[in-house]
């Protein structure tokens, strides 16, 4: 394969833009494209109660325009804005909730954002959209919890070459043994 796609997704804070940054480090011929700077940019972004809106539908269309070549493509919400056939590989990087949570009190989000994207890494919403919208053969979750950046670009790297490697992750099994699941949700 000479012209891939790659794709790091993941909620908030599990180290999406870390690992881009390395990844390119390495291997200069890659370009980043940066989902949420795009939104950004073409003002694609709403305020409203709470937080940014994204209209994917719009950005789907202004991405679709630009003809990717040999991109790193990162943000949460690649699934939601990419095809099957634009990319090559989907990267998941997922996170240990617990973990996740002391991120989002260092990036000072409110309760109820932290709530709703711990939430999210728990039920594995953006693992589960990826899968539909990429595929199985092509979307593959990291554990990046304890693990180094260094670490988590080698395995990266040998998912690229063997088109195998991921992990497997459920945490909701952890905060069920732990009985916290009403850390987390809401009834
Ligand atoms: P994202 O782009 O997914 O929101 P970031 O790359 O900004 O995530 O990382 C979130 C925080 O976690 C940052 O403070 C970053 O330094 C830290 N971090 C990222 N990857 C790792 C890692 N593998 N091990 C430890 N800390 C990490
Ligand atoms: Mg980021």
């Amino acid at each position: 394969m000479n012209c891939v796609n790659l794709v790091i997704t993941g909620n908030p804070g599990v180290g999406k833009h870390t690992i881009a940054d390395l990844f390119i480090k390495h291997d200069s011929s890659y370009q980043i494209f940066d989902i949420n700077k795009f939104v950004i940019e073409k003002e694609f972004a709403e305020q409203v109660d709470g937080g940014i809106e994204v209209d994917t539908g719009k950005l789907k269309d202004e991405i679709q325009k630009l003809n990717l070549n040999k991109s790193l493509i990162v943000g949460h919400l690649a699934p939601y804005v990419l095809d099957q056939s634009d990319i090559n590989f989907a990267i998941i990087l997922r996170k240990n909730p617990y973990d996740l949570i002391e991120v989002y009190k260092k990036r000072k989000y409110k309760n109820s954002k932290i709530k709703e994207n711990s939430g999210s890494e728990i039920l594995g919403v953006i693992a589960n959209d990826s899968i539909t919208s990429f595929g199985k053969e092509k979307s593959f979750e990291i554990d990046a919890t304890n693990k180094t950046p260094e670490i988590i670009l080698e395995q990266i790297h040998n998912i690229i070459n063997n088109q195998k490697g991921g992990d497997m992750v459920d945490w909701l099994r952890l905060v069920e043994e732990k009985n916290e699941i009403n850390k987390f949700f809401d009834y």
